[in-house]
């Protein structure tokens, strides 16, 4: 679920675009296991003091079209025990 931070972000015309073009060149499946693809990930997670960065939120080798298990698997990774963002994970390449 986007957060409230990135709610305009994610209803802007150019993040819109972006998405479709990435996953039309992805064939619209999931870039780790091939299946057809659900959410375009945000390897650098957006927070709300880069949601304004281009460079973050629309570049091709910050983002991966991943499917739901997928998506999650990769959330679930980068989190503590306690729900908490690891921050070495938060900001992997
Ligand atoms: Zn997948």
């Amino acid at each position: 679920m986007a957060q409230e931070f990135a709610a305009a972000f994610y209803k802007s015309a150019q993040w819109r675009k972006f998405r479709e073009w990435y996953i039309a060149g992805r064939f619209g499946l999931c870039e780790k296991c091939g299946r057809p693809g659900k959410i375009l990930h945000h390897k650098i997670l957006l927070t709300p003091f880069n949601v304004g960065d281009p460079e973050i939120t629309m570049n091709p080798a910050n983002v991966e079209y991943l499917c739901k298990d997928c998506h999650e698997a990769e959330h679930h990774a980068g989190f503590d025990a306690d729900g908490r963002p690891v921050p070495e994970n938060y900001w992997r390449g």
